[in-house]
């Protein structure tokens, strides 16, 4: 499809027209907090797209500066009264910018390698991973520094993992049920979920056990797609959809997943592929604490004692309207008193890969969480998504807090006796 079909699309300027320019999304916008601007806040974002869609202004040039600062959050949809679409007509613009956009031969290669290469291998991401962090352990990056090189995304990258990764790898297999069995649901895992926090993982599929379901981890099962598709490579996300919808035909009950960006993505499959088979898909797809607030078949009595504060996915909160469900379960387990954050709505700062593109503003927001955070003196700080975990507990070291990140559900597997133990 053309830039121009995508722009004059009957859906996305029906989209654009549900604006009614009112402003109630600009408090709600953590870039408008950074940069002050109209251009950097969704209603001055939506009038760019109205331009571009009447051709009253190139696809490069300021649309895209805009576009590119913005974190895809949605938390300007979320208070919108009107009911604006801003996540779809996002990903529509965006898609054209890159269907006009000629990237350089560094970038394609970039891409090629991560999109291609890395994110659908699993296996090549752990070893990257321990690579990776072997290099920084021996103070190879700080010894970068004294050199004349440009090594800042990867050292940025190398200052985002873990500080011990985990290699309790999830295995494709069948982990039977404890207990009276309840159910049968496949797992699906993520990529750099496994890659960088196994653990996660492997907690995931304990608790659901525990709950008495048989955990089907399903093989053939590759990335959601989420990074290719938010970066305009729509042919690479349909077709590892593709990939993962016919790994996933079995006859489960539900798919789990536990990282909110790649559930959203998941449950965008339906719109991507267009086709029965990617409807019942979807139908099935459900985040881990949307799945167990319903379903806590055993309730945890082994006390977790400490304070915990929740940093909202907003792929979770905001995409996938889930919020609720996580503070529930938190709020299920002895020993723990959940505190709120002040601005639990506001983005972290992650937002899939943007604190590598935008580490600068990244770190401002960031740095806004980490404040509301530290606020709480929680000794726990839940998550329940890739980015948003590895970003906070970025943010925690930053900020010397004597505080643990953890997954929703690693608590819950604390308290069910299990797990890394509660400290
Ligand atoms: S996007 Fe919604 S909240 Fe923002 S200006 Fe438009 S109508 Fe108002
Ligand atoms: S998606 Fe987030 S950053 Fe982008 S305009 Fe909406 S609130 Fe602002």
């Amino acid at each position: 499809m053309t830039a121009n079909d995508r722009l004059r699309d009957a859906t996305f300027v029906s989209g654009l027209q549900q604006c009614v320019h009112c402003g109630l999304c600009l408090p709600a916008c953590p870039t408008y907090h950074v940069f002050h601007t109209e251009m950097d806040a969704p209603r001055g974002r939506l009038a760019l797209m109205a331009a571009a869609s009447e051709g009253r202004v190139p696809l490069d040039g300021a649309l895209r500066l805009h576009l590119d600062r913005c974190l895809g959050c949605r938390a300007c949809e979320t208070v919108c009264p009107s009911g604006v679409p801003y996540g779809a007509l996002l990903e529509t613009a965006r898609l054209a910018i890159e269907a006009e956009r000629t990237p350089s031969t560094a970038e394609r290669l970039v891409r090629r390698l991560a999109l291609h290469e890395l994110l659908p291998r699993v296996d090549r991401l752990r070893r990257l991973a321990l690579v990776t962090r072997g290099l920084q352990q021996v103070g190879l990056f700080k010894l970068a520094d004294h050199l004349p090189l440009s090594l800042d995304r990867i050292k940025r990258m190398a200052a985002l993992l873990p500080p011990e990764i985990s290699t309790e790898f999830t295995r494709p297999g069948v982990y039977p049920p404890v207990g009276e069995r309840r159910g049968r649901v496949a797992f699906f895992m993520g990529c750099v979920q496994e890659a960088l926090l196994a653990h996660v993982n492997a907690a995931t599929v304990r608790v659901l056990q525990h709950n008495g379901y048989e955990v089907h981890v399903v093989p053939g099962q590759t990335c959601c797609g989420a990074v290719a598709y938010h970066l305009g490579d729509e042919a690479t996300a349909v077709e590892l959809a593709k990939h993962n919808v016919a790994a996933f035909a079995g006859d489960y009950e539900a798919i789990i997943n536990n990282a909110g960006g790649c559930g959203a993505m998941l449950k965008e499959y339906a719109a991507l592929l267009g086709d029965g088979r990617a409807r019942e898909f979807v139908a099935r797809v459900q985040d881990v604490t949307e799945f167990l607030a319903e379903r806590l078949h055993h309730a945890p009595t082994n006390p977790v004692p400490g304070r915990v504060t929740y940093v909202d996915s907003c792929h979770l909160r905001h995409a996938q309207r889930v919020v609720g469900p996580p503070r529930r379960l938190l709020a299920a387990i002895p020993g723990l008193e959940l505190v709120e954050l002040s601005r639990p709505d506001h983005c972290c700062g992650s937002a899939g890969v943007y604190n590598l593109l935008h580490p600068e503003t990244a770190e401002i927001i960031l740095d806004a969480k980490m404040a509301d955070v530290a606020q709480t003196q929680a000794t726990f700080v839940a998550t329940t998504n890739t980015g948003c975990y590895l970003q906070v507990l970025y943010g925690v070291r930053r900020w010397a807090l004597d505080a643990r990140v953890v997954h929703v559900v690693e608590l819950l597997d604390m308290a069910y006796g299990a797990g890394r133990k509660a400290s």
